[in-house]
C-alpha cells in the first residue's frame, strides 16, 4: 500500500519484491501494526516523507532462514555524530526512519538494517507483537522520562496508552485515564486495562497527579495536564506531531513543573521493553485487518474508532 502524495489516500500497487543490501535483511511481513505517527505521514504532517513510499513501522516479519524480527521506527542511525556518541541515537542527525524515510511494512516485503531489527519475544504471535515495536517502545520510553511518578495521568486511551497502563500497574504506579470526553467506551476499555478512574479529558482526576503522558495529538492537552499535576510533576508528550499549545499562565509551569517531548526510540529501549513485556505480562488487544484496507485502518484511527491497536495482516 503506497502513498504517492501527502493528503491522498494509499493506493494498490504491484512492486518488485525489494532486495537486500549490504547489512540489509529481507523479510516476508506478517503483520504491521497502525500508529498515529502513519496517520502524520499520509496527511502530510511531517516533513520530508520519501515518495512514494511504503508506510508502517511496527513490522514483524521472517527471514528467509526462518528467524521472526521486529522492525521498529528507528531504521538507522549514523553512528558517528555528537548524539550516536553519546548513546542518544534517537536523536541522530542522520536517522532514517521505517515507513518514513525508509520504506516500511503495509507490503508484503520488506528489507531492513539488520542492526536495527529486533527480537520479537516468542511469547507473542506475530500480530499481537506488532503493537510493541512503537506502541509499547515510545510508550514505554515515555514512562521512563516521567520519573518516579506514583499518580500517572494518560491522556489518550489508545494503543500506547493500554500497554503502558499494563506496565505502570506492574510498577506499582495508579493510572489515571482521560479520553474523549463522552467516549464511554474508551473509559470503560480503560478501567480493563488498570486504570482506577477514567474520565473525560475537559475532567480533573479526583487527585493531584504526578506526572501526565500526552498520546493525543491535541496541543491544549499541554495546559490543561499541567494544571492536573502536583509540584515538581511532568508532563510528557509522547507524539511526533502535535497541534499549536496555547499560551498558558506561567504560574501553570511554576513549582517546578515540567513539559517534555519524547522522541523515537533506541535499540537499548527495544531491548529492554521486549524483555520485560512477556514478563509484566503486557498483552495487547488487538483487532487485525486485511492489509488491503489500510486506508480504513487510518480512517479509524482518525476518527477515534479503534479499540487498542489495530494490525494489518497480509495474509488475512
Ligand atoms: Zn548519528
Ligand atoms: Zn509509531
Amino acid at each position: 500500500m503506497v502513498l504517492e502524495a501527502p493528503g491522498r489516500p494509499l493506493v494498490e500497487r504491484e512492486l518488485p519484491t525489494p532486495e537486500a543490501g549490504p547489512g540489509q535483511v529481507l523479510l516476508r511481513v506478517r503483520a504491521c501494526g497502525v500508529c498515529r505517527t502513519d496517520l502524520h505521514v499520509v496527511d502530510g504532517e511531517l516533513e520530508g516523507p520519501k515518495l512514494p513510499l511504503v508506510p508502517g513501522h511496527q513490522v514483524v516479519g521472517r527471514s528467509p532462514d526462518g528467524r521472526r524480527l521486529g522492525v521498529p521506527w528507528l531504521g538507522w542511525a549514523c553512528g558517528e555524530c555528537r548524539y550516536c556518541a553519546a548513546g542518544r541515537e534517537n536523536l541522530c542527525d542522520r536517522a532514517r526512519f521505517t515507513g518514513h524515510t525508509l520504506d516500511g511494512g503495509y507490503a508484503e516485503w520488506v528489507v531492513a538494517d539488520e542492526r536495527f531489527c529486533l527480537q520479537v519475544p516468542a511469547a507473542y504471535d506475530d500480530a499481537h507483537a506488532a503493537p510493541l515495536l512503537c506502541a509499547g517502545l515510545i510508550g514505554y520510553r515515555a514512562l521512563r522520562l516521567a520519573g518516579d511518578a506514583e499518580r500517572l495521568g494518560l491522556y489518550g486511551f489508545g494503543s500506547s496508552a493500554h500497554i503502558v497502563a499494563q506496565v505502570a500497574r506492574r510498577q506499582g504506579r495508579r493510572v489515571f485515564a482521560f479520553t474523549r470526553p463522552g467516549d464511554e467506551e474508551a473509559r470503560a476499555f480503560a478501567r480493563q486495562q488498570g486504570a482506577e478512574w477514567a474520565g473525560g479529558s475537559d475532567e480533573r482526576p479526583p487527585e493531584e497527579l504526578d506526572a501526565a503522558i500526552l498520546f493525543a495529538p491535541a496541543g491544549e492537552l499541554v495546559p490543561t495536564a499541567l494544571r492536573a499535576l502536583a509540584k515538581g510533576g511532568t508532563v510528557v508528550a509522547a507524539g511526533i506531531h502535535m497541534s499549536d499549545v496555547p499560551a498558558f499562565p506561567y504560574e501553570l509551569l511554576w513549582n517546578e513543573r515540567s513539559v517534555r517531548s519524547v522522541a523515537n526510540l533506541t535499540r537499548v529501549d527495544g531491548r529492554e521493553f521486549l524483555e520485560l513485556a512477556p514478563r509484566v505480562p503486557v498483552r495487547t488487544e488487538i483487532e487485525t485487518l486485511p492489509l488491503a484496507q489500510a486506508n480504513e485502518a487510518l480512517e479509524r484511527l482518525r476518527s477515534g474508532r479503534a479499540r487498542g491497536s489495530l494490525v494489518l495482516v497480509p495474509d488475512a
